[in-house]
């Protein structure tokens, strides 16, 4: 069978097998969702890192940086990149490879961009089965990066394990991520362009206004200056990230973010499921219905139960 076949090479790592997938579930193309479903059975192995703060921080650089000192330590890496504000091109995809990878392609980096398909709004189920198919295929940490934008984070700490949040001195945008209350949700905080004044003044004012308070399990946020363009305090950046997936593991507390996350995928399929009866649903059926509402002869609720009756 051609489906179990491309399942099995996933599972054995094969680049072209995943890539192929990936760009069905972005797609929804026929039959991906029956591949996801036996792939989901393979996943839960990785370390998943949410990267994420505004446009021009410089979270593609640090990801590249991140990828090199996961490399050195023997660690294989897949990236799944959402952008909402700026869906990749084919050429974008290959510049933010080189970007983040340098111009030699290593085999056991995978990198992926996820264009509007995979956001609609917020987190889809593409981003979470994009991650699930390079947790497949073995990687050992996939960073999953996105465009702060306020729920955007809250969605990201979703789905990751670790949730780094991204800053950079100058962007005058921390007051409001204070606001929107994205900084609760960091477990670890990366000021970046440490080159840049104001840097350590970011550090301080993390540490002290916006108040690093303990999270749940106990874990308090750091925050780290760094200078991805130079590779600098990213080994430091990587020990905390290892760091705080061991947290995670001893204290009990990846059991329930994992528990979270399978929440989220259930109700993410149960409406997924929803709205497919819905399209498949006779059109005459629900304008009936609708007459029927307008004329005060039944109400929302039974209607609703009319249609959901056949499921
Ligand atoms: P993103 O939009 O958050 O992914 O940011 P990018 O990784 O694209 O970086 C935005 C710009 O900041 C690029 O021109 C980077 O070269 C630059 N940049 C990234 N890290 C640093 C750094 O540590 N110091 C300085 N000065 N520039 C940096």
């Amino acid at each position: 069978m051609e489906q179990k076949s491309l399942v099995d090479k996933i599972l054995q790592g094969d680049v072209l097998s995943a890539a192929k997938l990936m760009r069905d579930i972005e797609n929804e193309a026929e039959g991906s969702a029956g591949l996801i479903e036996q792939i989901y059975l393979h996943t839960g192995r990785a370390a998943v890192i949410g990267v994420t703060g505004a446009p021009g921080t410089g979270k593609s650089t640090l990801i590249g940086a991140l990828i090199r000192q996961f490399r050195s330590r023997g660690k294989t890496v897949g990236v799944v990149a959402i952008d909402p504000t700026s869906p990749y091109t084919g050429g974008a995809v290959l510049g933010d490879r080189i970007r983040m990878q340098g111009r030699e392609v290593d085999k056991d980096v995978f990198i992926r961009s996820l264009a509007s398909r995979g956001w609609k709004g917020g987190l889809s189920k593409a981003t979470a089965d994009t991650v699930h198919v390079m947790d497949a295929m073995g990687k050992d940490v996939i960073f999953v990066e996105a465009v702060g934008s306020g729920q955007v984070e809250v969605d990201i700490a979703r789905i990751a394990d670790t949730c780094v949040i991204v800053l950079a001195p100058g962007m005058g945008d921390e007051i409001q991520m204070m606001k929107a209350g994205i900084l609760e949700v960091a477990d670890v905080f990366a000021v970046n362009k440490a080159d840049r004044q104001g840097a350590e003044d970011l550090k301080t004012w993390l540490h002290t206004t916006a108040g690093m308070k303990a999270r749940r399990g106990g874990w308090t946020p750091e925050a780290f200056l760094t200078e991805a363009v130079n590779d600098k305090g990213v080994n430091e950046l990587a020990d905390e990230i290892i760091r705080h997936g061991e947290f995670l593991v001893s204290g009990g507390e990846l059991e329930a973010r994992r528990r979270e996350r399978a929440r989220l995928e259930l109700m993410m399929a149960v409406e997924a499921s929803l709205n497919s009866y819905l399209d498949r649903t006779d059109r005459t059926v629900v304008d009936n219905l609708i007459d029927e509402l307008a004329a005060r002869k039944t109400s929302p609720q039974k209607a609703a139960g009319q249609i959901l009756k056949g499921l």
